[in-house]
């Protein structure tokens, strides 16, 4: 791998509202997700909005079922892979709590304000009572993500931060309010010797 166009980006996912990632679950509850009982948000979630978001700043449209042949010179495929050979070349990290968090701290506890459940309730169309997990806005994820950038990918490293920065919001529930958040990309690392 080129060093030179290697870049590490901490970032920090502040809660602007409830969030409720899914990971289905049991009739009538909506869990979210976790690792080890801690409520996470997955690198999946973050690496498809990144994509779509980053795909929109360029105006390259995301291709489905390239040649796996043929390498795919557009930079959404350069950087995010594309079919067959062509590899991704961001790789995305789950977010986690941040250490000292205290309303996710509070949460692994049980206490009320971490994880609310029964806070978001909605009637389904059986007429049961739908319960949905959150996680409660205030709370701070992060994780980081690495890109090993090209010669002639570089030059989109400033609309990537953008298309990362631009995520507002996460997970289910957006027409409830749920979801929404800040994204904050912290200072860039240079290439790894
Ligand atoms: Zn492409």
């Amino acid at each position: 791998m080129d060093n030179k166009y290697y870049r590490k980006y901490p970032v920090q996912i502040t809660l602007k509202s409830p969030l409720n990632i899914s990971m289905g679950g049991e009739r009538g509850m909506s869990a979210v997700v976790k690792m080890d009982k801690t409520p996470f948000i997955p690198a999946s979630t973050i690496k498809g909005k990144l994509k779509a978001n980053f795909s929109r700043i360029t105006g390259y449209p995301i291709h489905i079922g390239t040649d796996p042949e043929q390498m795919c010179p557009c930079p959404v495929c350069g950087i995010f892979g594309g079919g067959g050979y062509q590899p991704s070349r961001i790789f995305v990290q789950s977010f986690f709590p941040v250490a000292g968090n205290e309303k996710i701290h509070e949460a692994k506890l049980g206490a009320r304000t971490g994880i609310a459940v029964d806070r978001y309730l909605k009637t389904a169309n059986d007429g049961s009572l739908f319960r949905t997990e959150v996680v409660e806005a205030g709370a701070v994820f992060a994780g980081s993500i690495e890109v090993y950038f090209t010669e002639s990918t570089i030059e989109y490293e400033d609309r990537l931060i953008m298309a990362l920065e631009m995520v507002e919001a996460l997970g289910g529930g957006k027409s409830r309010g749920l979801g929404a958040v800040k994204v904050e990309v912290g200072q860039l690392a240079e290439g790894r010797a």
